[in-house]
């Protein structure tokens, strides 16, 4: 398939921290002009069924994935999305609901920690936003907070309450690299490291990233990102060339009016890239 296909493989709906539920996005991408579509939600494959569903019914081509959370040399999150997995395999799923199991009393104590610089009930109040309860994510406690009018934007409560470093951060252990790719591989899936852009890492430590993730079976990495600038773009295609990688696009859609950009609305990949979906489709 064409290097130039709208290709969004990466987004979430109501099942984890995503504004619209599954048969929307695709309704969205479809009217977006998507033509291969991942509905990526973090750590659950619960809304794929409706998602495939809703894809069939438009004959939108659509791919099963998921985007795993993954502790990397114990402190840093990073994430790894997986595409064309087998939803059903019991390795997969046995290994996304140890990861989603922390989430629930990680919530509890970020609670703890917020209320004391002054922010009460974020708990109850982030699961006024939670469509799926086994998935409890910062987004909720965001939207939460702005809604309460203490920040002008999701963006802002991240900033002062929720990054690494901020009094409502609450560090915690999600899969290992090796698990998550461990899964991937025993589901049938290409692995693709999730904008790099966002790790936070020194160059070092994104090479050495890199290395591990390939030396591990990680096929691809996400060249065109939502959360990318036209800068990284070029540094991610250029590493992807020098390690190897296909590259993926995708725009890691959370919902309108709270993401960097809309579904399929993102550049075409530089055309010397492998893009990822011919190691699939
Ligand atoms: P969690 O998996 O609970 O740690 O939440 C991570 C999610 O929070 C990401 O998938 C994004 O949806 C959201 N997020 C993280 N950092 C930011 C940010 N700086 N601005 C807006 N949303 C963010
Ligand atoms: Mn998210
Ligand atoms: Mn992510
Ligand atoms: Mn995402």
């Amino acid at each position: 398939m064409s290097a130039a296909l709208n290709a969004d493989l990466h987004c979430h709906s109501t099942y984890s921290d995503g504004l619209l539920a599954p048969a929307e996005v695709v309704r969205r991408a479809h009217a977006n002009g998507v033509e291969l579509l991942a509905l990526t939600d973090h750590d659950e494959l619960g809304g794929l069924s409706e998602a495939r569903g809703a894809a069939e019914e438009l004959g939108l081509r659509f791919v099963d994935g998921v985007e795993i959370s993954v502790s990397w040399h114990d402190d840093t999150t990073v994430h790894v999305v997986a595409l064309a997995i087998d939803p059903s395999n019991d390795t997969l799923m046995q290994g996304l609901a140890q990861v989603r199991s922390g989430r629930d009393a990680r919530a509890r104590e970020m609670a703890a920690e917020l209320a004391k610089v002054g922010i009460h009930g974020a708990y109850e109040g982030a699961l006024r936003y939670v469509g799926n309860p086994a998935l409890v994510s910062r987004a909720h406690f965001a939207r939460h907070i702005a809604e309460q009018g203490l920040a002008r934007d999701v963006k802002s409560v991240f900033d002062h309450w929720l990054a690494k470093g901020k009094p409502g951060y609450v560090a915690h252990d999600w899969a290992t690299l090796e698990q998550a790719l461990g899964w991937i591989r025993a589901a049938g899936g290409v692995a693709v490291l999730a904008h790099p852009g966002r790790c936070r890492l020194s160059g070092k430590e994104l090479r050495r990233l890199l290395g591990e993730f390939g030396e591990q079976g990680g096929g691809a990495i996400e060249v065109l990102s939502g959360a990318h600038s036209t800068q990284q773009v070029a540094e991610f295609a250029r590493l992807a060339r020098e390690f190897g990688f296909a590259a993926s696009r995708a725009s890691d859609f959370h919902g309108p009016g709270e993401s960097w950009v809309d579904l399929g609305r993102l550049p075409p990949l530089p055309p010397d890239l492998t893009p990822v979906w011919q190691l699939f489709v």
